[in-house]
């Protein structure tokens, strides 16, 4: 397999809607290790498939790893879906898709969420904090939403300028 690429803003690829994965085979937990790997090196916390041109509901996170030493807990999530939502909490995101920008997100404090593993098991998990944003970010791209369609119009509209100027100077370069 060639090596994975993660699309950056204003990639229209970003903004489809990703398919269900009908089967977890070979190919779908090959793509997963990739991903892990590609996650680990940039550094991230979490990677939707859509993320690196792959329009399906895979995405694999470790909201528990925070340096490179530090221990490896991986989790790759299959056709994940949000069933309840509680409360509300702001929370400072960022996104190896939108290079160089962070804002808070309101997002739900805590969620009920159901997916598949890679064993194929459908797993149900009560999540809060981080985890759960993870959660929402990453379902997020799965519908074709980043974090920066979920903030303030004019802070949007900046980072959008920024981007594209610094798009123009690479281009020149
Ligand atoms: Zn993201």
């Amino acid at each position: 397999m060639a090596e994975l690429e993660v699309l950056k803003f204003p990639d229209p690829r970003l903004k489809e809607v990703s398919t269900p994965v009908e089967e977890v085979d070979d190919a779908l937990r090959a793509l997963a290790l990739q991903m892990l790997q590609v996650m680990y090196d940039e550094p991230g916390i979490g990677l939707a498939a859509p993320q690196v041109g792959r329009a399906i509901r895979l995405v694999v996170m470790d909201t528990e790893w925070s340096e490179e030493d530090a221990e490896r807990s991986p989790a790759v999530i299959v056709n994940p879906q949000i069933l309840e939502r509680e409360g509300r909490i702001l929370w400072e995101e960022g996104c190896l898709s939108v290079p160089d920008y962070t804002a808070e997100v309101e997002r739900s404090e805590s969620i009920v969420v159901t997916y598949r593993n890679l064993e194929g098991e459908q797993i149900t998990e009560n999540v809060s904090g981080l985890r759960a944003v993870c959660f929402q970010h990453e379902i997020d791209h799965l519908d074709g939403t980043l974090f920066i369609d979920r903030i303030s119009r004019l802070k949007r509209s900046l980072y959008v300028k920024r981007r594209k100027k610094q798009l123009r100077q690479d281009a020149e370069d």
